[in-house]
């Protein structure tokens, strides 16, 4: 069998040389797919079969092996009804439909399903790559269609396949797409056959994806690099780079840095390592006002809305940490975490108003976060409205402020202010030492012991990981402000 460029080769092909060829050639090289890109494939194959509902007496190709795959499909295609998982394998192309409709004129139309709510480039790309291979193969193709998440569905009982999609005719985006795609195609094919090719890093490595190879290409940009540079824009980053100017500490004043770059600059080309603006961290420090509540939220955000009135990626927050710090330095812990499978939005706001009271600053890391979640609480259940809108709002402050304005910046930061790179050079808290260390993780893992199948001894041991692991993001506020408060009585 010689090698064969699929669709998903071919997206590879357009983002990296070295990419498809490793993918073809050396895919043992290639990392296996995180926790969080494994659960995104499982959404996209629900939302996949979900889609096939719409389509009356299609017939089902999914599952079969890949000659088989392509033996039915010839079969299927003389029975003229829509096809879920069409295989075609022309010359070196090969290539499966979501779904092929059989439409007048012994024409088809190519579906595309996504589990995204929107247009993406990469689709279009992957639609054009398809009616390249399905015309290759013999067929007439009139429409390409993208099928994506109607982000406008509200859940009302089950959830019905009709409304839940929105079907996008990108068949002129397709035909802009797809010009000189058959040049790229023998391009590519040139690469997969050729001996691995050099590479050069660019901002291809995070877009459309993320690269799996990144830890390999990677591996040799120095610390404090100019890729640490605080929002800088790639295409400078990158313009920087191949200009030869490799590290913070070299950028010449045509760079027009901003503030926040100077100093990242300052201290990569000094002895010291942090910068600390003693006044502005002061002020920040006095807004506070005891009780301190210091907060955080988790939340799962589900493809498939799982409860009425719900629209896809809605947020449910399932758990919050709460530690409240009175004058005296005392600190007491609460927390809440959802049992069961039903709506926890409701006791999630009741537990939040019973235990926030009337005073006190209500300290959160992303305030964006937090305020969003609770607005939206508020909007499901107006009885929290006058609370939140009154009391709540205009309690929060942000502990982020603190290191996106940078007024405090320690060059161990590389360049982030998310709390994961802020705690370890303020305090000795680590997330590491958790068996849940991530928030995304955290999600799935709540969503995997709660609505799926496992066991009790599972379960507890999950939900003990996770008040853990939420708790510490609420001590881990504590602490920073702790240690401000000490840097500047120094
Ligand atoms: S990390 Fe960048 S250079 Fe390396 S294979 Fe991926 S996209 Fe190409």
């Amino acid at each position: 069998m010689p090698k064969l460029l699929t669709k998903s080769k071919y997206l590879q092909g357009l983002q990296c040389s070295k990419l498809l060829w490793v993918s073809v050639n050396d895919k043992m090289r290639i990392p296996e797919p995180s926790v969080s890109t494994e659960a995104i494939f499982k959404a996209g194959n629900l939302i996949g079969v979900l889609a096939t509902k719409v389509f009356k007496n299609g017939i089902d190709l999914s599952g079969l092996d890949f000659k088989e795959n392509i033996k039915q499909t010839e079969d299927a295609l003389k029975k003229r009804k829509p096809i879920f998982e069409a295989g075609f394998l022309e010359g070196r192309l090969f290539s499966r439909a979501d779904i092929l409709l059989p439409v007048a004129g012994g024409k088809w139309d190519i579906v595309e399903v996504k589990s995204s709510t929107e247009i993406k480039d990469i689709n279009i790309h992957d639609l054009s790559f398809q009616r390249y291979t399905y015309e290759k193969a013999g067929l007439k193709i009139r429409k390409c269609i993208l099928m994506h998440v109607n982000s406008a569905y509200v859940k009302s009982g089950n959830i019905a396949p009709e409304d839940f999609f929105v079907q996008a005719d990108v068949t002129e985006m397709a035909d802009e797409f797809g010009q000189g795609i058959k040049e790229r195609i023998n391009e590519m094919l040139k690469i997969i056959d050729a001996s691995e090719p050099k590479y050069r890093i660019g901002t291809y490595c995070g877009d459309p994806y993320v690269c799996p190879l990144k830890f390999e290409c990677w591996a040799n940009v120095p610390r404090e690099s100019v890729f640490e540079f605080y929002w800088m824009l790639g295409e400078k980053k990158f313009g920087l780079w191949d200009s030869g100017v490799c590290m913070m500490k070299d950028v010449g004043d045509d760079a027009n840095l901003n503030y926040k770059q100077e100093i990242q600059q300052r201290l990569a080309r000094g002895k010291e390592k942090v910068h600390i603006d003693k006044e502005k961290i002061g002020d920040w420090l006095k807004e506070l006002k005891y009780p301190i509540y210091y907060l955080d939220f988790e939340t799962i955000n589900p493809v498939l809305p799982k409860f009425d009135g719900m629209k896809p990626y809605q947020r449910i927050p399932f758990q919050f940490s709460l530690h409240i710090q009175s004058k005296n330095g005392n600190l007491k812990h609460y927390s809440f975490l959802a049992e069961g499978v039903e709506d926890p939005r409701m006791e999630f706001m009741m537990e939040l108003r019973r235990l926030l009271n009337k005073k006190g600053s209500i300290v959160v890391y992303n305030q964006g976060f937090e305020k969003g979640v609770m607005t939206e609480g508020a909007t499901a259940f107006p009885e929290f409205r006058e609370w939140y809108d009154g009391n709540i709002k205009g309690r929060v402050v942000d502990l982020l402020d603190v290191f996106r304005e940078f007024w405090y910046y320690d060059s161990g930061q590389k360049g982030s202010c998310s709390i994961k790179a802020v705690l370890p050079v303020l305090s000795d808290l680590k997330y590491s030492d958790l068996e849940i260390g991530k928030g995304d993780l955290a999600s799935l893992e709540y969503e995997r012991v709660t609505y799926g199948d496992v066991g009790e001894e599972e379960r507890l041991k999950v939900r003990a990981a996770l008040e853990k692991y939420c708790e510490l993001d609420t001590l881990a506020e504590v602490e920073i402000v702790c240690t401000l408060r000490n840097i500047i009585s120094c």
